[in-house]
């Protein structure tokens, strides 16, 4: 079999070793069934069953009450962007956006219909860090409020949920859902693209609370209608079958290889203090993006001082087995994306890569 290297891509990204194996072992037929996950009706029992799974794995993993529902979408995070305001700021409300980076500011872009408010932009400090509390005067009567809990590209994460008061708080959590524990309770709405941390491409989790699905108006298309999406448990039409499967796969890796989001949270942290201490100690030679305290966990976009040896680092680093480590277009210099599924022999072979290359570049 061709050797799999260290693929510290942004998204659609690493997935464990174990879910991947078993989707090939079973890809012909699944056991005790004789068809293929991808042959198979969504309205059959084995589907039923693979669904449910997926939705109590993530249930236990991330403790969502009762009151709250789990949809498997289609049209990633991006189309969430413009279902948020359909459905939640229908009645007048104006919704609010905290900016801490690039893909916040698409959110809002995608609110058609109503004035966002800019509760904070970190424009100023080009997104190298979250607001503290202080910064943040959230209008009472918004209609939701909107974060992002892991900016993939700056690789800005909130440390904490912002007390964003009586507003349901509204979070993108594309980038770091399944990294480390959450408190559901805090939270309206939240929702990630599955191609990072929970799966690969094609579908979306969105968890809402259920008196928010209240507020979806009737005259939304069906597809857009959280509450019709909720009413019809995500089966309104044909889901994506083989996403949704391979989201049951990847979190019953975390339920049985890990065990808790706390145990993975310790993980992650461990993985990316490797890192950022090689960008620390490298004397300038890297540079990181955010501020210590807004560092993400998942993403570590880092520059090199001199700019000349961004295609020789990148060229070396894929020699030894490190790819996609090039950081996004719009701000160039390389990015470590260290999500769950990597391993932190991965992460400590890019460091040791790293300490070495600074020492003989430098
Ligand atoms: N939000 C965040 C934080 C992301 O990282 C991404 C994808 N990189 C998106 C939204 C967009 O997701 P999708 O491509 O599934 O629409």
């Amino acid at each position: 079999m061709e050797k799999r290297v260290f693929n510290f891509s942004p998204g659609p990204a690493v997935l464990p070793t174990a879910a991947l194996e078993e989707a090939r072992r079973d890809l012909l037929a699944l056991p005790g069934v004789g068809i293929s996950i991808l042959e198979i009706s969504h309205r059959s029992a084995t589907f039923t069953e693979i669904i449910a799974a997926a939705e109590a794995n993530l249930r236990k993993l991330l403790a969502i009450p009762e009151n709250y529902r789990v949809l498997f979408l289609q049209g990633g995070a991006l189309l969430q962007f413009a279902t948020i305001p359909m459905n939640l700021s229908s009645g007048g409300a104006n919704p609010a956006y905290i900016l801490t980076g690039t893909w916040g500011n698409k959110a809002m872009k995608e609110v058609k219909a109503a004035e966002p408010t800019v509760v904070w932009d970190g424009k100023s400090t080009n997104n190298s860090r979250v607001p503290t509390q202080d910064e943040l005067e959230v209008p009472a009567d918004a209609a939701y409020v909107h974060i992002t809990s892991n900016e993939t590209i700056q690789g800005v994460q909130f440390p904490v949920e912002p007390d964003v008061g009586g507003v349901p708080l509204v979070c993108d959590s594309s980038s770091d859902i399944l990294s480390r524990p959450v408190d559901i309770e805090k939270y309206g709405l939240l929702y990630a693209c599955a191609q990072k941390n929970a799966g690969p491409a094609g579908v979306t989790i969105v968890i809402v609370r259920d008196d928010l699905l209240e507020r979806s108006p009737a005259e939304l298309p069906s597809m857009l209608n959280y509450k019709l999406l909720a009413e019809k448990k995500s089966l309104l039409n044909t889901p994506p079958v083989f996403a949704i499967y391979m989201v049951k796969l990847v979190t019953d890796w975390l339920l049985r290889e890990i065990g808790s989001l706390e145990e993975m949270a310790r993980i992650n942290r461990r993985k990316a203090q490797l890192l950022y201490d090689a960008i620390d100690r490298s004397g300038g030679f890297y540079q990181g993006h955010a501020e210590p305290g807004s560092r993400s966990v998942m993403n570590v976009p880092f520059r090199l001082a001199d700019a000349a040896l961004d295609v020789p680092f990148l060229e070396r680093a894929a020699e030894n087995g490190l790819t996609s480590l090039k950081g996004h277009r719009s701000v160039g210099g390389c990015r470590a994306s260290i999500y769950n599924a990597m391993p932190v022999e991965g992460v400590q072979a890019l460091r040791d890569f790293m300490l070495d290359f600074c020492e003989n570049n430098k």
